[in-house]
């Protein structure tokens, strides 16, 4: 076992113990979580006790963890239908903090939280932090955004449970991030993994090497990334990237973390119930099968949700992981179902076009796929952002890397699609979650 199997200050941190919890009493108490969860949104919440009534299921049918497959899933649409508090199984007098989303359509969902829940919700963020290594003395720039959005106030609480210094920046301002970053001794930050790359490629014109600065981790999430992403940062910046995954739908951020190994995201399966399905029929699949992640929560009192569909494409690894927590990891997540796109036929996620593109050059990670319609046929294009050093290169240079792209998307997708190379910062850099694919097919 890796002397980094909990904490490198090689000190055990308790709140962490639920990770190791044997495999039988981690599955006991899922179960009773689980039946003491349905009851109450069966008791109170009258949409979900509507949604069982029809199909003639009680609270008491649940006997087994499998017995979960009775329940019908819940989606985004339950949210919206019951906006803003439907879903609420507290009186708002218990309520203590509501966050929402900024949805891109219509209203936004809204999500609460009781006392309880904000103690759960540090706790796994805690834990979160402790899996990536991180511990009091560690000094956090935190540039997750701070408001209704999750990302900002989840990882804050967390971090200061963990006893670490959180400086508060929120996101945004680039160039403040980097002297933060600089000055600051700043050893860990939190926020998208596009917008990391985006600072270290600032910090780098400002003349300021990550290398030589205290930092060595990042604590990366609200987009999905590819391994070959993570392996562009880590050879850039010299730290050490790890994958977070969570939803506010479920809690926030929190839901499950990297450990050490950086094989596969750690679900905090004492709060949270995760299957994989089939995302067309809906029938659960196998683990290590690959499907749509669904997630309940076992201990939500604000608002328990049961059966969520993410819409990420995953599978789960039951096998037990070298830094020895016995929570079931889930694979990184590279891709939403919701970002597939079908361009003449052929379903194509962005990640496949990420990958493809730091295969055939490891240095162009700004991309954005364009997508045209004309005379009824689909067109993709896929922008690449070249450097500076490459401009001044030979004309036939740029020439070869264009082909190289074009081969690589080719092979990968095996479609023919239009690649083309743009002057550098031409694509717009996003402060949040990037955006990669512009659908222009239906204007
Ligand atoms: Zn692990």
């Amino acid at each position: 076992m890796s002397d980094q199997w909990n904490d490198v200050a090689g000190t055990f941190n308790l709140d962490s113990a639920p990770d190791y919890l044997p495999t039988p009493q981690l599955r006991a108490l899922q179960l009773q979580r689980l039946q003491a969860i349905v009851h109450r949104a069966y008791n109170r919440v009258e949409h979900f006790r509507n949604r069982l009534d029809e199909r003639n299921i009680k609270p008491d049918d649940i006997q087994a963890l499998s017995d979960i497959s009775l329940l019908p899933f819940s989606n985004k649409s339950d949210l919206r239908d019951t906006y803003p508090y439907g879903l609420f199984a507290s009186p708002m007098s218990e309520v203590v903090r509501v966050h929402a989303s900024s949805g891109t359509t219509g209203k936004p969902i809204v999500v609460g939280y009781t006392e309880q829940d904000m103690n759960v919700w540090r706790n796994v963020m805690k834990r979160t932090f402790v899996a990536a290594g991180l511990h009091r003395g560690d000094i956090i720039q935190n540039a997750f955004g701070y408001g209704l959005f999750t990302g900002g106030l989840g990882a804050h609480y967390g971090a200061e449970a963990l006893g670490a210094t959180v400086i508060p920046i929120s996101g945004g301002n680039t160039e403040r991030q980097i002297m933060v970053l600089r000055d600051f001794g700043v050893t860990a930050i939190c926020c998208t993994p596009s917008y990391f790359v985006h600072l270290a490629e600032t910090a780098e014109k400002m003349g300021v090497d990550f290398h030589q600065l205290p930092l060595r981790t990042g604590v990366f999430g609200a987009e999905p990334w590819t391994d070959a992403m993570r392996q562009y940062i880590e050879e850039k910046t010299g730290i050490h990237a790890y994958d977070i995954y969570g939803l506010s739908e479920i809690i926030g951020p929190g839901v499950g973390a990297e450990c050490c190994c950086q094989n596969g995201l750690h679900i905090f399966e004492d709060h949270f119930y995760a299957e994989i399905i089939d995302p067309v029929s809906g029938a659960p699949v196998p683990d290590g099968a690959q499907g749509e992640l669904v997630l309940s929560t076992l201990s939500k009192e604000a608002m328990p949700i049961l059966r969520y569909r993410t819409h990420d494409l995953t599978s789960i690894i039951s096998e037990q992981c070298a830094c020895g927590r016995t929570l079931r990891r889930i694979r990184r997540i590279s891709s939403r179902s919701d970002d597939m796109f079908i361009i003449r036929g052929v379903n194509v996620y962005p990640s496949q076009v990420e990958a493809a593109l730091l295969r055939a050059e490891k240095n162009l990670p700004h991309y954005q796929i364009i997508l045209t319609r004309h005379s009824g046929l689909d067109q993709m294009e896929v922008q690449v952002e070249v450097t500076p050093e490459m401009l001044s290169d030979r004309i036939s240079e740029l020439e070869k890397l264009q082909q190289r792209f074009t081969q690589a998307l080719d092979e990968t997708l095996n479609i023919r699609v239009k690649v083309t190379l743009v002057e550098p910062q031409t694509i717009a850099r996003s402060e949040g979650k990037a955006k990669r694919v512009i659908d222009n097919r239906n204007k």
